[in-house]
């Protein structure tokens, strides 16, 4: 077996200064990026902590009790997320979903999501609110998520046999809870409820068909997600992506499957239905196939960085702006500025680019920044 590196950097203190810039970016709801890109979709990370320990995403021999988490200070409050994503929608954001870390852990983040559900874009629309939780407290928090103003939820679940999932959430956390929290989720109103499972080859693949027929006929939607570069402390390897492709042929061998439209420009996932219209399953297949050419992501960190890719190495400091009184003018004309000079489309480029070229050890964590 290939020896792992696992390289130890605080992608925390990389940070871009931001500025006002000198001429004012109004807000028209139009902006776009360096490649013609709009922005449409925010994620804001709510904490940089978790209860469980996925060996992909913060495995327990880095995120150990040594492992210094943002100080309280460090975060931004429930104002000042609400303050920048006010300016990130009327630049022509429609969608945020709250991620972490685990966002459930974030002391009453029903208080934030209600003050978010209280924006309205430049024509007047209520926002699309979601969430994606590791379901551990699912369970405990639906009706007050619901009740807050969050419409629906995520949830990640890696594996129905209760070893396979202990050993990957590497807590010994139990799938029955988080099935118990899915439960919970759809009679609180918050569907359609979309179940993620990373798959990762050697580990959990013989879960996809298990996976896809619990969840066939009902109302959820299960969806596999490959395996992916991000980060710099899981000791990703190709070889344990299994490409979406064979997702499909393996669940299609059983459950007859045909593809279906892409629910909306930069949707990530690709849609497959049953033949028997039994309900549809999706796969997001971030390694082989590129889906950077209609990427309208931006993500705020829980400090307040806005990363402009999944893969950045750095993001741009908003909170000092934020911090040091600028007005909401000029936070918008920074952040229109910021994505104006976007070109990201690391997904785009992975095959091209030299295997130690892609500063693997300055990359963002998961995380920090969410999904
Ligand atoms: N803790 C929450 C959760 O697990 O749903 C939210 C944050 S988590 C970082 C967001 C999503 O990223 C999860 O669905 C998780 O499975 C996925 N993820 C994390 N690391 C990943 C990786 N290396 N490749 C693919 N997906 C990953
Ligand atoms: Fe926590 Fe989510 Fe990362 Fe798993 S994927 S360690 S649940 S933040
Ligand atoms: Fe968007 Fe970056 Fe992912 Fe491409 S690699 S789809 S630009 S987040």
């Amino acid at each position: 077996m290939a020896e792992r590196v696992i390289p130890l950097i605080d992608q925390r203190i990389a940070a871009l200064a931001s500025a006002v810039p000198t001429h004012a970016i109004p807000t028209t709801g139009l902006l776009s990026d360096a490649l013609g890109r709009p922005l449409r979709d925010l994620r804001i990370s709510v904490t940089d902590r978790c209860n469980f320990r996925c060996s992909y995403c913060m495995p327990k021999e880095v995120f150990d009790t040594d492992h210094q988490y943002l100080p309280h200070s460090d975060l931004l409050t429930f104002e000042e997320i609400t303050r920048v994503a006010r300016q990130f929608v009327a630049h022509g954001v429609r969608k945020i979903r709250l991620t972490g870390g685990e966002p459930l852990l974030r002391k009453n983040i029903e208080v934030l999501i209600g003050q978010l559900a209280a924006l309205r874009t430049p024509d007047g629309d209520a926002l699309d609110i979601t969430l994606t939780t590791n379901g551990s407290l699912l369970a405990r928090k639906a009706q007050a998520l619901k009740a807050a103003g969050l419409q629906r939820v995520t949830v990640s679940l890696d594996g129905l046999d209760d070893a396979v999932f202990r050993g990957m959430n590497d807590v010994d956390f139990p799938v029955a809870e988080v099935l118990k929290g899915i439960e919970a989720a759809r009679r609180a109103g918050l569907g359609p409820i979309k179940v993620n499972m990373v798959v990762k080859r050697g580990t959990n693949e013989h879960e996809i068909l298990p996976m896809a027929r619990h969840f066939k006929g009902t109302d959820v939607v299960a969806r596999f997600i490959e395996y992916m570069d991000v980060g710099a402390t899981n000791g990703w390897r190709m070889d344990e992506v299994l490409p979406s492709a064979e997702v499909i042929e393996l669940i299609g061998s059983q459950l007859p499957l045909v593809q279906l439209s892409r629910s909306a420009a930069g949707e990530t996932a690709q849609r497959w239905g049953y033949a028997d219209g039994s309900g549809e399953i999706g796969v997001i297949s971030s390694v082989t196939q590129a889906f950077c050419g209609d990427c309208n992501r931006a993500r705020l960190s829980t400090e307040g960085r806005l990363y402009l890719c999944l893969f950045a190495t750095q993001g741009h400091d908003l909170r000092s702006l934020i911090r040091g009184g600028a007005g909401d003018d000029q936070l918008a004309s920074a952040i229109g500025h910021i994505w104006q000079g976007r070109s990201d489309r690391y997904s785009q480029l992975r095959s091209s680019l030299a295997p130690d070229s892609t500063a693997g050890a300055k990359r963002v964590e998961m995380s920090y920044i969410g999904g």
